[in-house]
């Protein structure tokens, strides 16, 4: 096809949106384990979760048989106000690297919460309001999720209390306030509002706070509080379904050009913007329909994919929540303070887990300053300030892309983009002023975690 067919956004109509989740477990084979009750070790029940999540969100998550759930027209009146996300032709990136590779990226930093979580902030938040709750409470560790669960809460008129850690309650003041302009009420984590909380302040007084610990205090909030629930924005299937609409997008863009890619790649974290942008193209090669190549990019500082154990284990630090099984470096494992706060997460989906268990999916981890490398190559070439979470993804299509500049193929490549970075300048600043580390764990490290790994 000549370059001038394909535009160098594609845009879809609102009518193009899709009017249903893609819930990619129904066509797979081997199905990713159930989550497991903390205290039984049986396989958690919807009675068990209620106290928790709600109701409609627990259906969604322990669904593996129904491919599709139709997105509510609510959710979707929401969705259009800034999707469908362009799906960009990266021809000035291509030229500058004079690649034969094709490359495009699925954009979605386009509203103001600045990444793709808000495709399931809303979701989250509308069936909250649908069970008639008055609000939610999560945790939030750079801020992103907590934004984007603000504007969606203040859109439904729910509650929201987020506790956020408290290192980034100090160093990321101005997002602190973006959630405070969506009514959010935000609190620096260990705070002395929850039991978990006092406990942690009276153990190590002057912490700064950690996601594990900003979970607890949450999860202990929502299930003392009348009318309220707990939610999550990573690592549930939940979320990787509304997720979905990535994927689903990207696909119809490309299908209207007869495009197919032959590599997809995405960073990941808990997983759930990879499981979304891949959903749909998993789904073909599942079905033996297609065949592509998907990549996921993790930090060397957090590589739950590529050096961590497929086993069983705690979701969060605080070991309140259910039992997983998934490609995890232990849930005592406290990352090193990357500037990737999004990718700091010791699992990984168990989706995910099981289709790189299966080998239909890769998994590479790359290094922080290489990333910036490419964040900065990218910003230069195609405008937009990438997040450094997103910049995993950019870092693997540049070297693919590079690779095809040797052997002459005309891959095309399909990649994640899923946020902005304007809340992370002072990483771009470290960067610039080569104070960034490059920190890998030891393997002695790694085993010291995985021996504590609960026996299941
Ligand atoms: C949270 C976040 C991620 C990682 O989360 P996943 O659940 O793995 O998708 C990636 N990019 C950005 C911009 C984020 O905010």
């Amino acid at each position: 096809m000549s370059k001038e067919k394909i535009p160098y956004k594609i845009y879809l109509e609102e009518s193009e949106m899709p009017s249903a989740w893609y819930n990619l477990r129904a066509d797979m084979k081997n199905k990713p384990a159930p989550l497991l009750d903390p205290k039984t070790l049986k396989p958690m029940t919807a009675e068990a979760l209620s106290g928790v999540f709600c109701d409609e969100l627990i259906a969604q998550e322990l669904d593996e048989n129904r491919a599709y759930f139709e997105i509510p027209e609510e959710i979707r009146s929401f969705y259009k106000m800034y999707r469908p996300s362009p799906l960009v032709r990266a021809y000035c990136l291509e030229e500058k690297l004079g690649t034969p590779a094709k490359i495009y990226y699925k954009f979605e930093g386009n509203n103001t919460s600045g990444s793709h979580k808000l495709n399931s902030a809303i979701a989250q938040a509308y069936y909250a309001k649908k069970q008639g709750l008055k609000g939610v409470t999560t945790e939030t560790g750079a801020g992103q999720w907590g934004t984007a669960l603000s504007m969606a809460c203040s859109y439904f008129g729910l509650d929201c209390k987020v506790y956020m850690v408290k290192c980034s309650y100090e160093q990321k003041p101005f997002r602190r306030e973006v959630m405070k302009v969506y009514g959010a009420s935000v609190t620096p984590s260990p705070s002395t509002e929850t039991e978990v909380g006092r406990k942690i302040l009276a153990e190590h007084p002057g912490t700064t706070g950690s996601l594990g610990c900003a979970i607890s205090e949450a999860v202990e909030k929502s299930m003392t509080s009348e009318g309220y629930r707990y939610v999550l924005g990573s690592v549930l299937n939940q979320v990787m379904l509304h997720q979905s609409v990535i994927g689903l997008e990207a696909k119809t863009a490309l299908d209207k050009y007869g495009v197919k890619p032959d590599i997809i790649i995405g960073c990941a974290g808990g997983g759930s913007n990879l499981g979304g942008l891949i959903a749909p193209f998993m789904g073909e090669k599942i079905r033996g329909e297609a065949d592509y190549r998907f990549i996921a990019v993790e930090p060397v500082s957090c590589p739950s994919l590529t050096r961590g154990v497929y086993a069983y284990d705690f979701c969060d630090t605080g070991k309140v929540c259910p039992l997983s099984k998934m490609y995890t470096l232990g849930c005592d494992f406290i990352p090193s303070s990357s500037h990737s706060g999004g990718l700091r997460y010791h699992g990984m989906n168990s989706t995910l887990s099981q289709l790189h268990y299966d080998g239909l999916m890769e998994a590479v981890s790359v290094k922080q300053t290489d990333v910036f490398e490419a964040a900065e190559y990218f910003a230069r070439v195609e405008g937009i300030l990438p997040a450094p979470e997103s910049s995993h993804a950019i870092r693997v299509a540049i070297d693919e892309a590079l690779k095809c500049k040797e052997t002459g193929e005309e891959k095309t490549i399909l990649f994640g983009l899923t946020g902005t970075g304007y809340f992370d300048m002072v990483a771009y600043e470290k960067f610039h002023n080569g104070q960034m580390g490059d920190y890998t764990p030891t393997d002695e490290e790694l085993e010291k975690y995985k021996a504590k790994l609960p026996k299941v």
